[in-house]
C-alpha cells in the first residue's frame, strides 16, 4: 500500500473525494473506483478523449481501464458521439419497441451465431441474473455451478465464496445474501475440469447450469487451457445442463465473435455488456431459438425493464460496433496489444521483477507473481502490494491502469504506437524505481 506519487497534484479530487463520501457510500458508486486495493485517492474525472483521459486537477493520462471494457474504439469517438446527439434529440425513451432493438439484436446474432436470439437489459448483472433464471426455468433444476474467481455481477446467487477444495458449496460473499440462495450454487476451480466430472456424476440431473467467464477476466487475465471449455461443453451435454458463456467482458473484446469464436465452444447462452453498448448501460442475453421462446411475454419466463433497449443505448451500441466492424480492427488491436505485452515484460524483465504475463487480444494482465496464474488460488499469490506500488508509479507518469492486480489492461483503437512507447518507457522508469526502493 501506498499513497500517491509526489509529483502528481489530487487537491481537487481530494476534495471532491471528501464530499462524494458525505453522500455517496465510499464516494463511488462501484467499490473498486475508490482505489481500496492500491491505496490513496482517484482522480476524479473531467473529460475523456481517444486514449486519454483528463481528472479535475488537469492531470492527463492514458487510459487502459476503458470504462472497465466498453471503450474498444477509445473515449467519445466522433462517430459515436454524433449518432449517440443524434438519436437524443428524436427522443430519450419510449418504453416502447423500436427498429434499433431490432438492428442490434441481429447484429450480434450475425456475429455469434449461438445466438440465435437475444434481450437486451440494462447491466451485465441482469444479464447473468436473467440467463441463470431462464437456464433453471428449461431445465426445472436449481444448480448452478460458478467458478472461483469469475465474476458475474452482484446477482445474490453468484456472490458464492468457494470453501477450500476444488469444488465447493457457495458460501454467501455479501451480507445479505442469505445462505439459502447460495446453497443452490457449487463453487469449482478454473482451469479444472476434473473436480467438474465427478460431481456432475453424482449430481448432474440437479444441474441446471455451469457458468464461466470464457476468457476470466476478473481476477486478472485468465486464459481457458487447452479443453477446459470443451470439457465444459461435454459434461453439460452429458448431464443436460445449459452452458453459460458470461462474455461480458469478451464478447466483441478478444474477438468479433467473442470467445467462443476464439475457441470454438459454443455455448447455450451467452450474457453480453459493456462493447454492445459502447459506454452506454447495457446488457444482452442470447442463445438458442428454443430456449429464448421461454421468456416472457412468449414463454412463462418473467423478465423485463422500463430502460431496456433504451435508444441511446442502443444507438451507442450500433454505432460503437459499426466502427469496430470494419475490416482490420481486430488486426490492429492484436498488433498494439502484442507490442505493449512484449515492452512491459521486457521492462519488467530487465529489472529483474517476477512478474507472470498473460494476454488474450486486447486484454492484459500483469501478475506480480513467480508462479503461473491459471485459477483463483494462483492469483491469490500475486504481491499486490508491489503491484500498489507499480500502479502508482504509472499513475503519476501518467499511465492510468486498473487499480486492482485482480483487472484486466484494456487496449483500445485509439492506442496509438506513441501511447504504447510512452506506456513502456513509463513502465521502465517504476521498474527502476521500485528497484531503487528494495
Ligand atoms: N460479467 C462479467 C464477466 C463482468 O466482467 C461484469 C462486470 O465487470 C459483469 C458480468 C457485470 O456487469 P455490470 O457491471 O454491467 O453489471
Amino acid at each position: 500500500m501506498t499513497t500517491e506519487h509526489p509529483k502528481l497534484n489530487l487537491e481537487r479530487s481530494e476534495a471532491a473525494m471528501a464530499a462524494a463520501l458525505k453522500v455517496i457510500p465510499g464516494g463511488v458508486n462501484s467499490p473498486v473506483r475508490a482505489f481500496k486495493a492500491v491505496g490513496g485517492t482517484p482522480p476524479f474525472i473531467a473529460t475523456a478523449k481517444g486514449s486519454r483521459i483528463t481528472d479535475i486537477d488537469g492531470n492527463n493520462y492514458i487510459d487502459y481501464v476503458g470504462s472497465w471494457g466498453p471503450l474498444i474504439l477509445g473515449h467519445a469517438h466522433p462517430n459515436v458521439v454524433a449518432e449517440v446527439a443524434r438519436v437524443a434529440a428524436m427522443g430519450l425513451s419510449f418504453g416502447a419497441p423500436t427498429t434499433a432493438e431490432t438492428r442490434l439484436a441481429e447484429r450480434i446474432c450475425q456475429a455469434m451465431p449461438s445466438i440465435e436470439r437475444l434481450r437486451l437489459v440494462n447491466s451485465g448483472t441482469e444479464a447473468t441474473m436473467s440467463a441463470i433464471r431462464l437456464a433453471r426455468a428449461a431445465t426445472g433444476r436449481d444448480l448452478v455451478i460458478k467458478f472461483a474467481g469469475c465474476y458475474h455481477g452482484h446477482v445474490d446467487s453468484l456472490l458464492a465464496l468457494a470453501g477450500s477444495g476444488a469444488l465447493t458449496l457457495g458460501r454467501p460473499s455479501s451480507p445479505g445474501v442469505p445462505a439459502n440462495v447460495t446453497a443452490n450454487t457449487l463453487v469449482a476451480r478454473y482451469n479444472d475440469i476434473e473436480a467438474l466430472e465427478g460431481v456432475c456424476r453424482q449430481r448432474g440431473s440437479e444441474i441446471a447450469a455451469i457458468i464461466v467467464e470464457p476468457v476470466a477476466g476478473n481476477m486478472g487475465v485468465v486464459p481457458p487451457q487447452p479443453g477446459f471449455l470443451q470439457g465444459l461443453r461435454q459434461l453439460c451435454d452429458s448431464c443436460g445442463a445449459i452452458l453459460i458463456f458470461d462474455e461480458v467482458m469478451t464478447g466483441f473484446r478478444v474477438a468479433w465473435g467473442g470467445a467462443q469464436s476464439l475457441y470454438d465452444v459454443r455455448p447455450d447462452l451467452t450474457t453480453l455488456g459493456k462493447i454492445v453498448g459502447g459506454g452506454m448501460p447495457v446488457g444482452a442475453y442470447g442463445g438458442r431459438a428454443e430456449l429464448m421462446s421461454q421468456v416472457s411475454p412468449e414463454g412463462p419466463v418473467y423478465q423485463a425493464g422500463t430502460l431496456s433497449g433504451n435508444p441511446l443505448s442502443v444507438a451507442c451500441g450500433l454505432a460503437t460496433l459499426e466502427v469496430l466492424s470494419a475490416p482490420g480492427s481486430y488486426q490492429e488491436l492484436e498488433k498494439r496489444s502484442a507490442r505493449l505485452a512484449a515492452g512491459l515484460a521486457a521492462a519488467f524483465a530487465r529489472g529483474g521483477l517476477d512478474v507472470y504475463s498473460t494476454r488474450v487480444g486486447s486484454m492484459l494482465c500483469s501478475f506480480f507473481s513467480q508462479l503461473p496464474v491459471v485459477d483463483n488460488d494462483s492469483a491469490g499469490l500475486c504481491d499486490t502490494g508491489l503491484y500498489g506500488r507499480f500502479f502508482h508509479g504509472m499513475l503519476s507518469r501518467g499511465i492510468y491502469l486498473a487499480p486492482s492486480q485482480f483487472e484486466a489492461m484494456f487496449v483500445s483503437l485509439a492506442h496509438s504506437d506513441q501511447d504504447i512507447d510512452k506506456t513502456i518507457e513509463a513502465a521502465e522508469a517504476t521498474v527502476a524505481e521500485l528497484q531503487e526502493e528494495q
